[in-house]
């Protein structure tokens, strides 16, 4: 069978979470393709990434990022510092 436009916005299979085996949201779906998770277990799977400007001259700043909560807290106290 041919799953196509007549099926509806949302012409994939059914994908369930591979956490807690719920179905993951069509609309999450659609934003996310590649997710294997539903809304509710993505945070305990996904790295947390943060930016920042630095400013470690005072002419020019640096978009510094850091994932992984060690790395992120250094990054915040290179920020705190460098304003
Ligand atoms: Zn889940």
């Amino acid at each position: 069978m041919r799953i196509g436009a007549d099926h509806g916005p949302y012409p994939r299979d059914i994908m369930n979470c591979n956490d807690c085996e719920n179905p993951i949201a069509p609309a999450r779906l659609e934003a996310l393709p590649d997710t294997n998770y539903c809304v509710k277990c993505a945070d305990n799977h996904t790295e947390r990434v943060v930016g920042r400007m630095i400013y470690s001259h005072k002419t020019a700043g640096e978009l510094v990022f850091a994932s992984g909560k060690e790395n992120i807290r250094r990054l915040n106290r290179e920020y705190t510092r460098s304003r």
